[in-house]
């Protein structure tokens, strides 16, 4: 038998979505329960990657096959493709296994044609819906399947309206309706060169040709690879029969939510539009009512669609995202998935969800994706600068949290100015998918059009970034760049503020303030902590940060990198005199200055820490980052140091390196000047023998990590240093104190021969930043610049320094785990590059069996959740 691709709704079940889709494996689902599902058929995600593999075509035995199921959809739904005495018309929408909202092309009413356009106008006895939806197939099949721009279609409409004196598009009748029609197949004969397709067959083929190619479209590329989606998944396509929102007074089409996706309370949330179809309430082009007015509006249709809400509810036990129609006063259900929602609903629901008995604590801590809790750890406004704040005006809060940056008009004009470093407020009429990268970088999002379920309310949601939409007051003009609200006029770099909680927009700047944190988190984090058997530690080099990360969770230090203690100030210039030395006695008087800026700093740390252990990694500056560049600052230093500005510079020319991420910085350092090692060794041991005498019951074991170790004997060497200093520091006190000693796994010889360092070491903390870096062979620092064209040619599906690359510096982790294991069976393992907050790494490091991950304090949370995550998902 050949293979299967295609389904009937009723083929398929709930567990299907690897293969049917999340859509499909839901439409299936709401089929076997018998609920009002308008029928079809769902082409699978292999006949997708089919496709790809065979050089973007559907081969022969795929199209039959699409060919014998439209027949059985006929049979099904007694109506027949192109006939115009009874019509089917049907809508072709992507569905992959993971949701991507917006990410994916839609087509609605394909089948029509000039002759069954006229047989549905007979038909339904209603001529003006006929061509109502003739009118926004041209134009959707021109956009998606033909990618024809979708504004010279609007122009025609804009045109019809001016000349028929209306405003709306509902105002025109359907001999304007017709005639525009006639306007869209010129147009698309005009720029195709050929007439637009009248087979609905091969209309058929050319949109699930399009929805396959849409996989691939640059913004499902962000999408996938913000959401860690892998490209090999590919899309399914759903085939439904058409129901029509847009027959008359008595339809509609609306999408609701069976809990609150801002706030997670349970009520039925959601938005409809009479008269219309599912485009205009997710594009947001007329503002929607709200759904308990349909209650009012229509009571049988609301009762029943509450009805299967709350079933739905209860069968997936999860909050549902529903899509609806209503055709004639008979209620159809489009669509089901588990909802997206804000970090704080996505905490109360899954807490709420474990109290009314639906489901384990245990299932709850899955059910919330780490990378969400950043959103509940993002700024708030200052309550006192939000008083003393004047709001110009209001609209939808859409998503939670506050925003204050410059005005800026479009997606590149957001990543231009952040990359500037500026930040920034996107201002859009309404946001469309195109949008997003834009969207990510900008602080808040600000739309004139669109309701809470709006592309710009959902996608900001998503990425947890402050959003206010469907702001009808505001007079834009997007081209000229500026706009108007509350009688001020705003230009691009203009401050603006949101508040995404309230609504609320300001014409000024309002500070915000750290987030504060909901009872729900500790609870939930609490049942996140008890299945969770990885440490998780902080990347910290101050008590602020340090103090941050403890009251986020974190179980210690796990990279305190020291030269970033030495920016500021008189620090930085005890550093400059102590690089720029030529000979032992001038480095030791600058080490002697910056001693006890050293160990007062480890104090500080030791005490916010009260207990917890911390790694304090020896010096690692690449050192043209310390030798000053300006005039003045070389001045002072010559003058401090009693040289000429000439010499001085001579000094520093010598110091330059070609690769200095290559170059004189590491354990190198050490080797070159041991008496740094000396000082820094000095500074820790006083440190932690300052605060045991005035804390004994903290019992600090100091940990000093040696970094950049390629070599057994070079960490012997600076080891050596280490311990000696240490000794005799700890034998003059007269007070036991154990210490250990131990190093960063980054380079990659230090991997391959990690049994050999496990020797010296008591403890490896892989370096991963530099692992990638080195692994790889390019830079931490240039890679940005050509990494896209690797992800645009599908060479790398994401940035490896932010998502472990698993099969290549990941087997270098994992072999130098078990290595160094094997030579001392009690070494403690760790992770502090930038991946210990990232979870798909963060699980890569439980699997291997880590005792720790250390990442930033705002990813702490995350990689509680995620190494909790992890537990549960590899019992
Ligand atoms: C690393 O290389 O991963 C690391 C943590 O050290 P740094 O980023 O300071 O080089
Ligand atoms: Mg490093």
């Amino acid at each position: 038998m050949s293979h299967k691709y295609v389904y009937l709704f009723s083929e398929g079940n709930k567990d299907m979505r690897e293969l049917l889709g999340g859509k499909g494996a839901n439409l299936a689902e709401m089929t076997l329960a018998g609920m009002p599902v308008p029928q079809g058929f769902t082409v699978s995600t292999e006949a997708c990657t089919k496709y790809y593999d065979d050089g973007k075509v559907i081969v022969p035995e795929i199209e039959n096959e699409i060919k014998e199921y439209l027949a059985k959809m006929e049979e099904i739904c007694g109506k027949k493709f192109g006939d115009p005495k009874n019509p089917l018309l049907v809508s072709v929408r992507s569905g992959s296994r993971a949701s991507m909202p917006g990410m994916m092309d839609t087509i609605l009413n394909l089948g029509l044609n000039d002759v069954v356009v006229e047989g549905l106008a007979a038909f339904t006895g209603n001529a003006r819906f006929a061509y109502d939806s003739y009118r926004r197939f041209v134009q959707m099949y021109s956009d998606v399947v033909m990618e024809m721009s979708k504004s010279e279609f609007e122009k025609l409409i804009d045109a019809m309206k001016e000349k028929k004196g209306v405003k709306m598009d509902t105002e025109l009748d359907a001999d304007d309706l017709k005639e525009l029609v006639g306007q869209f197949k010129a147009l698309y004969k005009g720029k195709m060169g050929s007439d637009f397709p009248t087979e609905p067959f091969d209309q058929l083929m050319g949109a699930v040709k399009a929805v396959f190619r849409s996989w691939d479209n640059p913004r499902a590329n962000v999408y996938r690879r913000m959401n860690d989606i892998p490209y090999s998944w590919g899309t399914a396509v759903n085939v439904q029969a058409m129901v029509f929102g847009n027959s008359g007074d008595n339809s509609g089409t609306g999408v609701a939510f069976t809990r609150d996706p801002a706030t997670g309370e349970k009520k039925l949330f959601g938005e409809y539009l009479i008269n219309a179809q599912g485009e205009d309430v997710v594009a947001g082009i007329r503002t929607p009512s709200q759904i308990s007015h349909l209650h009012d509006q229509m009571p049988a249709v609301y009762d029943e669609f509450a009805a299967i809400a709350t079933r739905l509810e209860n069968h997936y036990k999860d909050m549902q995202d529903m899509e609806f129609t209503i055709e004639n006063g008979k209620l159809y259900m489009l669509q089901t998935r588990n909802g997206k929602r804000t970090a704080a609903a996505a905490l109360q629901i899954a807490v709420d969800l474990v109290d009314e008995g639906m489901i384990t604590e245990e299932e709850a801590v899955l059910r919330v994706d780490p990378k969400q809790l950043d959103a509940l750890l993002h700024p708030q406004f200052d309550a006192k600068a939000l008083k003393a704040a004047k709001p110009i005006g209001k609209a939808l809060a859409a998503s939670p949290g506050a925003a204050c940056g410059k005005v800026v008009f479009t997606a590149e004009a957001a990543k231009e100015w952040h990359d500037k470093g500026e930040k920034v407020v996107l201002v859009r009429l309404e946001t469309s998918p195109e949008d997003i990268e834009g969207m990510a970088v900008a602080q808040g999002i600000l739309t004139v059009r669109g309701g809470m379920t709006s592309h710009a309310a959902v996608v900001a949601r998503g990425m947890g970034t402050c959003c206010v939409s469907g702001c009808g007051e505001i007079t834009i003009n997007e081209e000229e760049k500026h706009f108007e609200l509350g009688g001020q006029n705003f230009h691009e770099g203009d401050y603006i503020s949101l508040d995404g909680t309230t609504g609320a927009i300001y014409g000024e700047a309002v500070p915000t303030v750290e987030a504060a944190i909901s009872g729900n988190f500790d609870r939930f984090m609490g049942w996140a902590d008890s299945y969770r058997t990885l440490k998780v530690r902080t990347n910290a080099d101050n008590p602020k940060d340090a103090a941050q990360a403890v009251k986020y969770g974190a179980e210690g230090i796990g990279l305190c990198r020291t030269e970033h203690m030495f920016f500021e100030g008189e620090r930085i210039k005890a550093i400059r005199e102590m690089i720029v030395s030529k000979t032992a006695e001038g480095r030791a008087t600058a080490l002697a200055k910056i001693l006890p800026y050293q160990q007062g700093d480890f104090e500080e740390m030791y005490r916010v820490l009260e207990g917890r252990p911390m790694t304090i990694r020896f010096l690692d500056p690449p050192l043209h980052e310390f030798v000053p560049t300006k005039e003045e600052d070389i001045k002072e230093l010559a003058d401090e140091l009693k040289i000429t500005v000439t010499e001085l510079k001579n000094v520093i020319a010598g110091l330059h390196e070609f690769n200095p991420m290559m170059g004189h910085r590491g354990c190198r350092l050490a080797v070159t000047y041991p008496e740094i090692a000396a000082m820094q060794t000095t500074a820790v041991i006083n440190a932690a023998l300052t605060v045991n005498k005035e804390h004994p019951e903290y019992n600090i074991i100091p940990e000093i990590m040696i970094p950049l170790v390629g070599e057994i004997k070079e960490l012997k060497f600076v080891k050596d240093i280490v311990t000696s200093t240490a000794n005799k520091l700890i034998a003059d006190a007269g007070i036991e104190m154990e210490y250990h000693v131990g190093t960063m796994i980054e380079i990659p010889r230090a991997a391959l021969t990690a049994d050999e360092i496990a020797t010296e070491a008591d403890f490896f903390s892989f370096g991963t930043n530099d692992l990638t870096q080195m692994t790889f062979g390019f830079s931490r620092d240039d890679a940005g610049k050509f990494l896209d064209s690797y992800y645009e040619n599908k060479i790398y599906e994401s940035d490896p320094f932010a998502r472990l690359d698993q099969h290549g510096v990941g087997k270098l982790v994992e072999m130098a785990t078990k290595l160094g294991r094997s030579a001392r069976s009690d070494l403690k393992v760790g992770i502090c590059g930038e991946h210990g907050g990232d979870p798909s790494s963060v699980e890569f490091c439980h699997k291997i069996g880590l005792n720790y991950v250390s990442c930033s304090p705002f990813r702490v949370p995350i990689a509680r959740l995620a190494a909790a995550q992890a537990a549960l998902n590899n019992k």
